[in-house]
């Protein structure tokens, strides 16, 4: 494959758009052994195709703010690859959203669904719109105006939204409430609903549950258990409530979180009440986990990143590139067994070159954090059916498909050392789901 020369065609024609070159140089890096046994994807141009998103939507978002003030946002979707079902994946509200990170998540998310082994495409959206400090009704007249011009683009067999960061159910509410008044229709149009108008159980905890139920059989492998390891963890929103939830109903010790402001180290172990205490913390919509500290009467470290802590497990549960080259060595030097990447490209290529380097047990995100769009693919079905499915029910097909994941990456990415390579098994697995069903489709 002619790796350099297609990257180096792709940041011509997408100057600074960094965070999109740099997922896209891992794929391309990733899946180059099985691309060349493959001359048929050459011929049919597979990798110029599969880089590129199949259409972007770019609008001003303008809205009211509670004094009367005229507002104006950038709202996105990038619907990025159908091949293997509808156009699905989050909408991230968050100050530092751009084309290029929105791009980077879309080709991301193609991979991922495709891992899920559910017909799902790739797709995500978003605002450079920041829910911090906003009153609620500011934040609903917001997904209103966000939705007035996305809701032509997007159904339940067509391109199927859901939350990310700074979009949860109440976001989500707001939006699926415009989109229905506009479209006129309820077929389910949006995932992570509410429970009253056809969200799934688990759908919240899923994304959570998901990685430590993949963090699990990483362990697995070397003959590990969860139960007794201390883990640090990033973030405080749903996603890292979730991995706490059940990392500490599985024996584990959660020892810190994290926020824009700094991190909070609780030797103790936050679990129970403390748990509960994280839903309540994003509810402020202040963003900061100082509180916390004060709360429990534990140590703020301001402006720090939980991985000067040592712990046996670092779970990155925040935002893309949390987690840099010397982190990793931090984590290394003090003896981490495993790093899973809960949020979407949390590790900087630099520290994942190192971790696989030194033979630490990592995975990347596309992997351990598909449960959450797993589950949303299960909503998806439910809402087809007109059926509900119980939590036990749902629960138990989440960790089959979480397994089922483990495994493909175990197939896909086992080096001759024995080794698994799981940035090369989730790349490889995913790469060859889509690419066939394209190949299946013609030149579309
Ligand atoms: N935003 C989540 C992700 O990055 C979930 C997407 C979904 O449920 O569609 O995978």
């Amino acid at each position: 494959m002619k790796t350099e020369l297609i990257l180096q065609s792709l940041e011509a024609k997408h100057p600074g758009e960094h965070e999109y070159l740099q997922a896209v140089k891992e794929v391309l890096h990733s899946i180059e052994d099985v691309y060349n046994e493959h001359p048929e994807f050459e011929k049919a141009a597979i990798i110029e195709r599969i880089v590129e998103p199949d259409r972007v939507f770019t609008f001003k978002v303008p809205w009211v703010d509670d004094n009367g003030k005229v507002k104006v946002n950038i709202g996105y979707r990038v619907q990025f690859n159908n091949a293997i079902g509808p156009y699905k994946g989050g909408t991230r509200f968050h100050a530092s959203v751009t084309l290029s990170s929105l791009k980077f998540l879309g080709f991301e998310q193609t991979f991922k669904n495709a891992l899920t082994t559910l017909p799902m495409g790739g797709g995500k959206g978003g605002a450079d719109f920041s829910i911090r400090g906003k009153s609620a009704t500011e934040v609903m007249r917001f997904c209103q105006a966000y939705m007035l011009e996305l809701w032509r683009h997007i159904g339940a067999d067509t391109d199927v939204p859901a939350g990310d960061v700074g979009v949860g159910a109440r976001e989500i509410g707001y939006m699926y409430g415009m989109y229905k008044k506009l479209a006129c229709e309820n077929t389910g149009a949006f995932t992570g609903k509410g429970l009253d108008y056809g969200g799934s159980l688990i759908r919240p905890e899923a994304t959570g549950f998901g990685a430590i139920y993949f963090a699990v059989e990483m362990l697995k492998e070397k003959g590990l258990d969860l139960k007794g390891k201390t883990v640090a963890l990033s973030g405080f929103g749903n996603v890292a409530w979730g991995a706490a939830l059940k990392a500490s109903q599985l024996g584990a010790k959660i020892i810190t979180i994290s926020g824009p402001d700094g991190y909070v180290y609780d030797p103790d172990g936050i679990s129970g009440e403390k748990i509960d205490y994280l839903l309540e913390l994003r509810a402020t919509g202040e963003d900061i986990v100082e509180p916390y500290a004060e709360r429990y009467g534990v140590k703020f470290f301001s402006g720090k990143r939980p991985w000067q802590q040592k712990a046996d497990i670092a779970l990155p549960c925040a935002i893309q590139n949390e987690l840099d080259k010397n982190d990793a060595q931090m984590l290394i030097d003090s003896g981490v067994t495993c790093v899973a990447e809960v949020s979407n490209m949390g590790c900087t290529a630099e520290a994942v070159d190192l971790m696989v380097e030194k033979g630490i047990l990592f995975a990347p995100g596309k992997a351990v954090n598909a449960g959450g769009v797993a589950t949303s693919g299960l909503e998806m079905s439910q809402n087809a059916m007109h059926l509900r499915w119980t939590a036990e029910e749902v629960d138990a097909k989440l960790h089959q498909i979480m397994n089922d994941i483990h495994e493909q990456c175990v197939v896909y990415g086992k080096q001759p050392g024995g080794y698994i390579n799981y940035v090369k098994g989730a790349n490889v697995a995913g790469f060859m789901k889509v690419a066939q069903a394209m190949m299946a489709q013609g030149i579309v």
